[in-house]
């Protein structure tokens, strides 16, 4: 808590040994009202989810697994811009605390050499236009030595890539820290203030890519993010499309 320097952002923590996902323990208690910068906080997640279905595994007590609650009074079209700036805020925590030169795979992974180092999930429950709250999880590979034979080469921790064994505790401050200031300023001037940095830390940029979708594929060169935060990729033919972080894949190549 001493490393704490937010208003809100991680002021009220609950904090559990295990869970299924503490994205599904936030939804209950956003659905029973708790304020905007709840924060859940888990050692271990038996049904950690990423997206489309896919599984996060969090071994105990080795990774961060954290959920925040919000309640922004914004359009729900904006929700999904909430992975995008929790990204930024976890790699400028990240690189301030290790010099480590993590980057953001659009659109919702932190990797570090080449690897996942992190996944963000955001979910929403909206009515119309007004959004009830937002959930945002984040799963963080801090101090595991080695992964499951299935992810073994595709995921990173802090360890495993330095060594080093770090205090989740400081790494969660600092992701608030950050996290809260840049919330603050995407509420009133949107993504698109949020530009350069996504560019500067994207992974992605000026490389081959595959797109992958459930009805479509193509491969092609990522150009350009766009201000809504989209990717844009100039496909084999000359054709340049945007591409929306909804439900597809991207593989860099
Ligand atoms: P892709 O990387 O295929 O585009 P995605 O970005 O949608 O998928 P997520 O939903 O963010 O993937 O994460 C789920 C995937 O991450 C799993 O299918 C698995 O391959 C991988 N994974 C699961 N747990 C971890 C972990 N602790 N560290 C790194 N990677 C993991």
């Amino acid at each position: 808590k001493d490393y704490l320097l937010t208003e809100y952002m991680g002021r009220k923590i609950f904090y559990y040994n295990s869970v299924t996902s503490t994205n599904i323990i936030a939804k209950e208690l956003a659905e029973n009202g708790l304020e905007e910068g709840t924060v859940i906080i888990a050692e271990e997640q038996t049904l950690g989810k990423g997206r489309m279905g896919r599984k996060w595994s969090t071994p105990n007590g080795e990774a961060i697994a954290m959920t925040i609650i919000l309640r922004p009074e914004i359009s729900p079209f904006m929700a999904p811009s909430i992975t995008p700036i929790l990204a930024v805020s976890a790699v400028e925590a990240l690189r301030k605390l290790t010099g480590f030169d993590v980057k953001i795979k659009w659109p919702n992974d932190i990797v570090l050499d080449s690897k996942k180092l992190c996944g963000i999930l955001t979910e929403m429950n909206s009515d119309m236009d007004m959004i009830n709250y937002i959930i945002v999880g984040m799963g963080l590979n801090v101090n595991q030595e080695n992964f499951d034979d299935e992810i073994k080469e595709v995921a990173v921790s802090l360890k495993s890539f330095s060594g080093i064994n770090f205090k989740r505790k400081i790494i969660i401050a600092e992701i608030l820290n950050e996290f809260e200031k840049n919330y603050e300023i995407f509420k009133v001037k949107g993504i698109s203030e949020f530009l350069d940095k996504l560019k500067e830390y994207s992974v992605l940029l000026g490389k081959r890519v595959k797109v992958i979708s459930i009805n479509n594929s193509f491969e092609g060169e990522a150009i350009d993010i766009d201000k809504d935060g989209s990717l844009i990729v100039k496909k084999d033919n000359g054709e340049i499309t945007k591409v929306l972080s909804g439900d597809v894949s991207v593989r860099g190549m």
